[in-house]
């Protein structure tokens, strides 16, 4: 696993500015790229002219799938990196439940929305309850989440619904108040690992 991800980490793109320069140093222009997940099993692409929402698997995960409105939200190999990252940073701050809370990715269904929702009683990050609220993201069950859409990946709150279903796995409950007190689970240590996995996307251009 490590050496797969150090592997698809390496992936650069090198692009040289000007190359008809006399003399001196070229200049270099070094961007990350995402990886293109090289796969096994044969996974059909999805097809703008078919009919949506279309479900498709994700690369690297056994059994987790995307439902899709549209083909541009998002590229199957970009999703499967960020739960890639998720799992990497996860590993780092939360070892003793790294294994299960890979297993509970393998199983995920990640829906993408156009438009937020409107939900009753939902809490904030800090667990301040809220009756009603429009959301961008919502863990439905123990193996499927809905998020909107941005126009980056990194925008959105998918890392934090993983966070929801990893806490479910891992810690008997996906913590609906966050930071609150009312239920346990969710520390300080998930909001940072959130922003830090959202960074890292961003890095790769997601
Ligand atoms: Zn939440």
């Amino acid at each position: 696993m490590k050496k797969m991800i150090l592997a698809l980490g390496a992936c650069l793109l090198v692009t040289t500015g000007h190359s008809h320069l006399h003399f001196g140093v070229t200049p270099k222009v070094v961007h990350p790229l995402p990886p293109s997940f090289i796969t096994l099993r044969d996974i059909p692409e999805c097809n703008p002219d078919e009919s949506f929402p279309q479900t498709s698997l994700l690369p690297h995960f056994t059994e987790a799938h995307q439902i899709q409105y549209s083909c541009d939200f998002y590229d199957k190999d970009h999703v499967a990196w960020v739960m890639i990252l998720f799992l990497e940073e996860w590993s780092k701050n939360f070892p003793d439940t790294y294994e299960i809370v890979e297993n509970s990715l393998n199983a995920l269904t990640i829906e993408w929305g156009k438009n937020s929702k409107n939900v009753k009683h939902v809490f904030d990050i800090n667990g301040v309850l809220f009756e009603n609220s429009q959301v961008v993201g919502l863990m439905e069950s123990d193996t499927e989440i809905w998020v909107m859409s941005e126009p980056k990946l990194s925008s959105t709150s998918l890392v934090h619904e993983l966070v929801h279903i990893a806490l479910a796995h891992a810690c008997g409950g996906a913590d609906p108040d966050h930071e609150g007190d009312i239920y346990p689970c969710w520390s300080e240590t998930h909001t940072k690992l959130i922003k830090k996995v959202n960074q890292r996307a961003l890095s790769f251009g997601l």
